[in-house]
């Protein structure tokens, strides 16, 4: 089946037979995919006219309203699309994150919405600012909608999350979207969008897909445009190198390759409870979605003396980690998305070795222990742990094997190990598992700058923590320098970035008159 494009209201059909997609778990075809022939600056223009007149005569709570009963249908639905996601090679437990956690975030926007959100299209920032003795006259910044399009294009990882996560606060914002999943995974993002339009509940125009390659889309983009790009690097930089970004300044919203860590902190010792809860965290990272997540864990800085232990116990859970079909409740680990993200993963991996010694797994797949599965059709691998015994010397700290791969690396004292966190060159998540005060604080203190997030995790907190790699609607995902310099989610700030920020200087009454018939 050639996955449909959706455009101007309409499923329209690519003019060519487009790409083969295949089933990551046995290598057989799902669909093809192609946006070929599509008019991508009618998408743009419709998303301008028809969308913003029908989301702009909306209301925040209306629109609120209406994110929850998109989100209750898609609940109800929900077994079609985990149905579907197994054959991106996911368990049903990396398949909850991205489906039940994708419909959270939209009942999260909403709530949030309601409770926070005067129900206006335009909202007050911040406090009143006297810029006159007698009062008459003040400063009030105001946040109001932009009035273009947002271009939402999506890395394969998360093809239901990756779109919802984006489209909650665009839309509570009242900005229309255009949606453009990856190629791999754009099968289970399409079933879903195609449920949200059949539900008929958003409005027209205020929902666009473009199935396939995203054409001249980009080059459409103007100042009032935004684009909120999620994925490599490398990508990342060639987009904005469009000249909707260099010359008419149209926002650019980035979340890209990231090398996360986690550290050990120098007082825990071999029979703390802490270095447990670390070994548990990196095994779960290393596991869950094959390790391709934006926040999983890539480098594991350990004190020292504790290398060849973290080592040791990291070996023991993975030994008995069962990797296999993904449909299994047995299995704890699927397959990659596809043959060639795998490849890649592998590329990845011999560079990674150029400094690095493989201590387990690796990409022979040969003698591969597979549940229900063969390794010559999916795309599996192996869980691979890797050490640097140089750690101011590898290329651990530069390169992202976006799989189930990461570095243990060793430091001598806790200025080392801040420095070696920062080798990261910025990134979104770093844990610190400690029980000592001293300790986190100076190990938080020394790397915040570098982070989008921090978790802190010990004893004390190990019974309600969240995890690493748990990205929360009301926190801020993204992270500074490689990580992509942008911001996502973080509540109400998730929204202030479809907004345009206006100080007003005027007598307070024609201030409340304009926030007020907005
Ligand atoms: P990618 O190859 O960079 O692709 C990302 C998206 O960009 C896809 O939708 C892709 O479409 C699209 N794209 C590629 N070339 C384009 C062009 N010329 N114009 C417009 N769109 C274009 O990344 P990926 O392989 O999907 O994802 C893996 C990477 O994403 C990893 O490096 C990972 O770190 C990063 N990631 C980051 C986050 C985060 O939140 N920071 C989250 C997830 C993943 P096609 O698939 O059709 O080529």
């Amino acid at each position: 089946m050639l996955l449909k494009n959706f455009t101007q209201n309409t499923w329209v059909e690519a003019d060519d037979s487009g790409l083969e997609i295949f089933d990551a778990v046995n290598g057989k075809p799902i669909s093809r995919i192609s946006s070929s022939g599509i008019d991508f600056s009618g998408y743009v223009d419709y998303a301008r006219t028809v969308g913003q007149r029908n989301l702009q005569s909306t209301s925040p709570h209306q629109r609120a309203a209406m994110l929850k009963e998109l989100a209750s249908s898609l609940l109800e639905s929900k077994e079609i699309f985990y149905r579907l996601s197994t054959l991106t090679g996911a368990t049903r437990r990396d398949s909850w994150v991205d489906i039940e956690g994708g419909i959270g975030t939209l009942f999260s926007y909403a709530n949030l919405c309601e409770r926070n959100i005067t129900d206006r299209n335009v909202y007050i920032d911040g406090n009143a600012e006297p810029l006159s003795k007698s009062g008459g006259f003040i400063g009030q910044h105001i946040l109001s909608p932009l009035q273009g399009v947002a271009v939402h294009i999506n890395a394969y990882n998360f093809p239901v999350w990756g779109m919802l996560e984006k489209l909650a606060p665009c839309f509570i914002a009242g900005v229309p979207a255009v949606i453009k999943p990856a190629t791999q995974t754009a099968f289970l993002t399409h079933k879903v969008f195609e449920h949200m339009v059949q539900t008929g509940i958003l409005p027209e125009g205020s929902i666009q897909l473009i199935c396939g390659s995203a054409g001249s889309l980009v080059d459409h983009l103007d100042y009032d445009d935004i684009l909120c790009f999620t994925g490599s690097a490398s990508t990342g930089a060639m987009l904005k190198s469009n000249t909707a970004f260099s010359e008419r300044n149209a926002r650019f919203n980035m979340e890209a390759d990231s090398l996360n860590c986690c550290i050990l902190g120098a007082d825990v010792k071999a029979d703390d409870a802490e270095l447990n809860l670390f070994v548990r965290e990196i095994v779960n990272e290393l596991t869950m979605k094959a390790g391709q997540k934006c926040t999983a864990i890539r480098r594991v800085l350990v004190p020292e003396a504790m290398h060849d232990l973290v080592i040791e116990k990291i070996t023991a859970r993975l030994k008995k980690t069962i990797i296999g079909d993904p449909s299994s409740k047995l299995v704890h680990m699927g397959a990659l998305a596809g043959l060639q993200q795998r490849d890649d993963v592998f590329k990845k991996l011999e560079s990674l070795k150029a400094d690095c010694e493989v201590v387990y797994g690796g990409n022979d797949t040969s003698n591969l222990q597979l549940h229900e599965a063969d390794a010559t059709i999916g795309a599996f691998m192996q869980p691979t742990v890797l050490s640097a015994t140089n750690p101011d010397c590898t290329v651990a700290h530069d390169i992202e094997a976006f799989g189930p791969v990461c570095t243990v690396m060793p430091y001598r004292d806790t200025t080392h190990a801040i420095r070696l966190a920062k080798r990261g060159k910025g990134s979104l998540v770093a844990s610190i598992v400690s029980s000592s005060p001293e300790q986190i604080e100076a190990l938080a203190l020394g790397i915040a700058s570098n982070h989008g997030r921090i978790l802190v995790l010990n004893q004390r907190s190990a019974e309600d923590s969240t995890g690493h790699g748990t990205v929360l609607p009301n926190l801020i995902h993204g992270g500074p320098g490689r990580a992509g310099g942008s911001e996502e989610l973080g509540g109400l700030r998730g929204i202030s970035h479809y907004m345009q920020l206006t100080a007003l200087q005027a007598h307070s009454s024609d201030i409340a008159r304009i926030v007020a018939s907005s």
